[in-house]
């Protein structure tokens, strides 16, 4: 690959719909995407037929509308462009096969918003997200929808709600005599993931089946050394980097920054930001490719939230800002962000937005595998708190407080080496812990799982800032004076929102009580944390934004709450698995083998010390035994679990299942510890996290 000219090779990209298309057609379809004027459906068949052509020359035989269903991966059926004429076969893509598709919906989850009897579902495509060649497939970006028009998919909402930020934004920016033709929401995700030798990975039914690993000791070096973040990547790894930068620019994907990442074994991925659909697109696309890439090198990629435990887990960095087509950032504070008023008002109501709707938003990142993270000691608390930083801080506190905000002084800062340049100090220091952290230019939400379609998050976010500008926006346009308007509801809006700002450690001893204190939520799991999406409130924001009905978002959260039961369903029922039929065989076998070594020393000698045997025979025994009935109450506990009552389903299984895997699992890592490695049935955590060189 020769870079920049082969960027984006596989995409049927702006450049490419330049050459390809009529000046006219491609003028229509440019309005489409990037003032979001609705498609010209006259102009499809001449896309089309460009497109075939041209992913044809790439090698392409097959087309298919992908798409984004709530199983929370993406879906694929592939057609071939053969079509038969006369006695010999033409390749054709129609403007409606472009535009239209049809797919069987009853074999996607809906939550009930689909009646069965409706079974069909429809793909149309989206325009915004460019099609791309794969594999010998043109890969159609759609959008998922009932025949009675509900939303099945991820991507619809996404871009509903991105149109809502659109408008409401607009009627922000007018008021400050500002005018364009679009305010896109911008998303730059980082994605964390874990590489371990492929052929340890084949020995673990847990990694294979649940994507994390259900038992294992902790290895003597975890990540205590710090030494991993940022360490020397070792060979395999800056080959499979490479062969992954490749493939992924040649799909238009700017992957820009790679790394190590704190724990052993783990890694990250960052991307240059895009618009928020294309972003969630490439995302999806990443993930799968990494998992490619990965076999190719013989390592497996795990993209699970917690696939070990001990040491941290993956998240997906959310980077989420508004920008206009004429480039301005609306979350820019500019030189002077004190007398930036319509920073201020922007600001103000993504932490009025937060603070209202922190419920939803905890909801939108809830999943069994990110339960793991999110309140568990680790990376954010499941407590929604809002970052400023020092600069930012000090000008809503001097707001609040009513006082003369005094300029914290950004230091000149220097690395005391005098060959070397002097470089500002960042207006925003870090703050790793903070959940939502303001970070220059742009919010971090650091909630997202690893594996997670960051469309979820992405949909709230967009949702509760478009109806707080809708709020602000309702005011202004009947008063008198903008400025003296948007000043009076900053003040009465940070004032009553002052509780989400949390400048501090988010780990710190007493944030959670203080928090309390607060009124925040702090939901622990996701049978706690989704139930908030049924309240009214919560409905009705994004009935009045147009993103989702009554009926849509209620089916999602159900939907939420079940893939959750049934994920902890499979991992308890792959637990008993290895239990019953590994675990407990290998600990017998091992104590039979102990006892038979104590009898043999002991018929030579009674004297012959052994004391250390029948402590280790008595221990495992012991554990054994006590996995053995644990598993038994386990599984009485899986039968009883009634799925059909989804709520009352996912609670049983946060409250007693989860806890009773760990007890389980508690005793199965303390008979590792103690039972000799010939007999231990999986590889350990050594063997997984320092496989590869
Ligand atoms: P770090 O997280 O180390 O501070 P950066 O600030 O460089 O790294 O950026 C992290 C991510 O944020 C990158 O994916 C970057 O492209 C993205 N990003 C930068 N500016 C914006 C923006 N205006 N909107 C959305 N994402 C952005
Ligand atoms: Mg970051």
């Amino acid at each position: 690959m020769a870079l920049p000219q082969d960027f984006g090779e596989n995409v049927f990209n702006d450049q490419v719909q330049k050459e390809t298309l009529p000046s006219e057609v491609y003028k229509a379809l440019r309005a489409t995407i990037e003032a979001g004027k609705q498609l010209d459906v006259s102009i499809a068949g001449t896309v089309a037929s460009a497109m075939k052509k041209w992913a044809v020359s790439k090698g392409a035989t097959h087309y298919t509308h992908w798409f984004q269903p709530l199983t929370g991966l993406t879906a694929e059926k592939h057609d071939s462009f053969i079509e038969p004429e006369g006695d010999r076969a033409i390749m054709r893509l129609s403007g409606k096969s472009l535009t239209v598709g049809e797919a069987d919906a009853s074999s996607f989850p809906s939550g009930g918003s689909r009646v069965t009897y409706m079974a069909r579902g429809y793909t149309a495509w989206d325009p915004t997200s460019p099609a791309f060649v794969k594999e010998g497939t043109l890969y159609i970006p759609t959008v998922f929808v009932s025949y009675t028009g509900e939303t099945l998919d991820k991507k619809s909402p996404l871009l509903r709600s991105m149109n809502a930020i659109d408008k409401q934004a607009k009627r922000i920016l007018a008021l400050f005599d500002i005018r364009c033709k679009k305010v896109a929401t911008t998303v730059g995700p980082e994605q964390e993931y874990f590489l371990i030798d492929e052929d340890e990975y084949l020995k673990r039914k847990d990694l294979r089946l649940t994507g994390r690993t259900l038992f294992g000791a902790p290895v003597s070096r975890g990540q205590e050394l710090e030494d991993h973040y940022f360490g020397v990547l070792r060979p395999r790894i800056v080959e499979f980097m490479h062969d992954l930068d490749k493939e992924l620019w040649s799909y238009g994907i700017y992957s820009k920054t790679k790394h190590n990442e704190v724990a052993p074994a783990q890694h990250e991925m960052a991307p240059v930001f895009n618009t928020a659909n294309i972003s969630v697109d490439t995302n999806m696309l990443t993930m799968e490719i990494m998992k490619k890439v990965a076999q190719r090198h013989h390592l497996a990629c795990l993209l699970h939230e917690k696939p070990f435990e001990g040491i941290n887990g993956s998240g997906k960095h959310n980077n989420w800002s508004m920008s206009t087509d004429g480039g301005l950032n609306l979350l820019d504070p500019g030189p002077n962000p004190e007398s930036n008023t319509l920073f201020k008002l922007v600001l103000t109501a993504v932490i009025k937005a937060v603070d209202e709707y922190q419920g939803i938003l905890r909801a939108s990142v809830a999943s069994a595998g990110n339960d793991h993270r999110l309140g568990a000691n680790e990376a954010p608390p499941a407590i929604i708190s809002v970052y400023l930083g020092d600069q930012l801080g000090a000008i809503v506190d001097s707001i609040v407080k009513g006082v003369d905000y005094v300029p914290v002084e950004v230091a000149e800062g220097s690395i005391g080496v005098p060959e070397s340049p002097i470089f500002p100090k960042d207006a925003t220091d870090r703050n790793r812990t903070s959940p939502f952290a303001f970070t220059g230019n742009k919010f971090e939400f650091r909630m997202p799982g690893s594996q997670a379609n960051v469309a979820d998050a992405n949909i709230v976010l967009n949702t509760i800032v478009a109806d707080a500008f809708a709020q602000f926006a309702d005011e202004l346009e009947k008063a008198n004076d903008v400025k003296k308007g948007a000043d009076k509801i900053i003040s009465r809006e940070l004032k009553a929102h002052y509780r989400i700002i949390f400048n501090l450690d988010g780990y710190g001893p007493g944030w959670e009580e203080e928090a309390a204190k607060r009124g925040l939520l702090n939901n622990k799991n996701t049978a706690d944390a989704v139930p908030v999406c049924f309240e009214e409130g919560n409905i009705d924001v994004f009935v009045r934004q147009g993103v989702y009905t009554r009926e849509e978002a209620i089916a999602r959260a159900d939907i939420q709450l079940e893939n959750y039961s049934k994920t902890i369903n499979i991992e308890a029922l792959t637990m008993l698995e290895m239990v019953k039929r590994d675990i407990i065989p290998a600990v017998s076998d091992y104590v039979a083998e102990l006892c038979t070594n104590v009898a043999a020393k002991q018929a030579v000698n009674e004297a012959l010390p052994c004391t250390g045997e029948k402590k280790t025979i008595t221990t495992l025994a012991t554990l054994n035994d006590e996995v053995s009935s644990l598993a038994e109450k386990l599984e009485d506990l899986l039968s009883a679990a009634d799925m059909k009552d989804i709520a009352a389903c996912s609670r049983t299984m946060a409250h007693k299942v989860v806890p009773m895997m760990r007890e389980i699992r508690t005793r199965v890592d303390k008979m590792e510890t103690l039972t000799s490695s010939d007999y231990w049935p999986y590889p350990s955590y050594f063997d997984l996290l320092y496989s590869v060189n």
